[in-house]
């Protein structure tokens, strides 16, 4: 039931024209990962690489997004990824608030399907979008960053992290470490309190390098 509903999803998306998006894209990127994922990643927008290849985070940022999520323990194919607007904007400019609203109810569809107990927001747009969703009050990214807040969108609730988009920290060491800090201080705890996991972060890493190991 869980899949064909989100069979139907995506095809919607990738026929979708609700927005002047669709004329510029080669390919929507719906999104992807288990339906089952405890964890879910939304950024702004697909960049050049996911417009062509029709996945999301497969460019230089999304090789930061991997490295970062294996330096948790988390694997890639382990969590669902997707974005704010599924369709590239011209040149990667920021997504119009009209464009936003038109593909907010995909969005919706996906957190309602998958149910994740903990989001992280990539970017200001991500985060400011998702604070909105859940009725919240937006300030900036360097506030919403200080704390995980708890969120309720359609029949999904979840604990919402907010941090940088990987594109931003690629050229900005600074930005990278505030980056790294939270996947390792408040992403990894957040997941792993939320999977009710009794091991340490530091277990878990260490377990699963031993795991590969033996294999
Ligand atoms: S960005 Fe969203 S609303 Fe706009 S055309 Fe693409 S899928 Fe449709």
């Amino acid at each position: 039931m869980k899949s064909s509903e989100y069979e139907n999803l995506v095809s919607e998306i990738l026929a979708c024209k609700k927005c002047p998006l669709y004329k510029s894209r080669t390919r929507a990127v719906p999104g992807e990962g288990p339906l089952d994922s405890i964890i879910m990643f939304v950024g702004e927008a697909p960049g050049k690489s996911e417009d062509e290849q029709g996945r999301p985070f497969v460019g230089a940022a999304g090789k930061l997004l991997n490295t970062l999520l294996e330096s948790i323990g988390l694997e890639r194919g382990g969590v669902y990824i997707t974005n704010i607007v599924k369709c590239r904007p011209p040149e990667n400019r920021e997504p119009e608030e009209s464009e936003v609203r038109a593909c907010n109810p995909y969005l919706v569809r996906q957190l309602e399907m998958v149910n994740p107990r903990v989001v992280v927001a990539l970017g200001r747009i991500a985060g400011k979008t998702l604070y909105e969703m859940c009725g919240l009050k937006w300030h900036n990214i360097r506030v919403a960053r200080r704390e995980a807040v708890k969120c309720r969108v359609g029949g999904a609730s979840f604990k919402l992290i907010v941090t940088y988009h990987p594109a931003a920290a690629l050229y900005n060491p600074g930005l990278r470490e505030e980056l790294e800090g939270d996947f390792r201080e408040r992403i990894a705890r957040i997941t792993f309190q939320a999977a009710g996991r009794k091991t340490t972060l530091e277990d878990f890493i260490l377990g699963e390098e031993k795991r590969s190991t033996a294999s």
